[in-house]
């Protein structure tokens, strides 16, 4: 199914920005290799909640005598990796698969496990998006359309509750933030946020602006969590690692001083190219520009998002 994802992908001058090229590389030779190199390491996050971290979103699962909910799958030829790695936590199959939203490392294996029976659920906007072809120029990556099977099948606008494993597993969605289909979700009794790409720890954030995102929507997200979450929560966010409420804390920091630094430029009519050049956030730049996106490439998604 991701077989054109990259299609209009060509030299890195098309690309634009080299953090994007090597976002996209890396995402492509998941699938030209056949995710060979990829493994996937299981890290104990609190009570029956675990993290699988390989390649693409970090996932979620939720194991006990119900059966197995996984938060988000990676890309499809991580399949058989990702549910050794489950099997080592439980015999029992996934019975339901929840995803953050529709970007295609967080959605990737929903084919495979849509065949192998598991209940997909998201937000309507992952499932509107998912249904048609998509482009995002950020990586100038082509995203075709889900089969049928990919798709979540059962849709909620505000918020769903699963009570699964002897918990409450609260999935609400958030204002548009990183796309316009988030979702977070809370465990109740292991009090375990998955924060899907709303949460980027220690690095800046991709934000799908063309698709509702915005780094005012980040900041929003993140405080509405912050707000209600107790100091022991533990979160997993969707790219980096594991952390507690001082990491979040830190990131959204991060978030209000970009956004203090930037906004006044885009205010005052500045161009994108302009914004950029001036390193609006170099204080910023040493110890959260070292991730998926670069502090350039991060600075004109930004301005991106503040432009439309
Ligand atoms: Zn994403």
């Amino acid at each position: 199914m991701l077989k054109h994802v990259f299609s209009r992908c060509g030299s890195s001058r098309s690309c634009g920005f080299a953090a994007a090229v090597c976002l996209v590389a890396s995402f492509a030779a998941a699938r030209a290799q056949d995710a060979q190199p990829v493994e996937i390491n299981t890290v104990p996050v609190a009570g029956n909640v675990s993290m699988l971290v390989g390649q693409g979103g970090n996932i979620g699962v939720c194991v006990g005598e119900d059966g197995v909910f996984l938060i988000d799958d990676q890309f499809a030829p991580l399949t058989e990796k990702i549910k050794a790695a489950v099997a080592k936590l439980s015999p029992k199959p996934v019975k339901f698969l929840v995803n953050t939203h529709w970007h295609f490392d967080h959605t990737g294996g929903n084919e495979n496990f849509g065949k192998a029976g598991a209940i997909i659920v998201a937000h309507e906007n992952v499932r509107r998006s998912m249904s048609k072809d998509q482009f995002i120029e950020a990586f100038n990556a082509n995203v075709p359309a889900a089969p049928p099977v990919a798709l979540p099948i059962v849709t909620f606008t505000e918020t769903v509750t699963f009570h699964f494993n002897g918990d409450d597993i609260r999935v609400f969605h958030v204002a548009p933030a990183h796309t316009d289909g988030d979702s977070v979700i809370h465990f109740a009794r292991a009090n375990v946020y998955h924060m899907g790409d709303t949460y980027f720890n220690g690095m800046y954030p991709f934000i799908d602006t063309a698709r509702g995102g915005s780094l005012g929507g980040m900041i929003a997200a993140v405080d509405l969590v912050l707000k209600e979450a107790s100091p022991d929560a533990k979160f997993i966010p969707g790219h980096g690692e594991m952390s507690g409420v001082a990491e979040l804390r830190a990131y959204r920091q991060m978030l209000v001083e970009a956004r203090d630094a930037i906004s006044p430029l885009v205010k005052a009519g500045k161009s994108k190219e302009e914004i950029v050049a001036a390193h609006p956030t170099k204080a910023l730049d040493e110890k959260w520009g070292k991730g998926i996106l670069q502090p350039d490439a991060w600075v004109g998604i930004v301005v991106d998002g503040m432009k439309r």
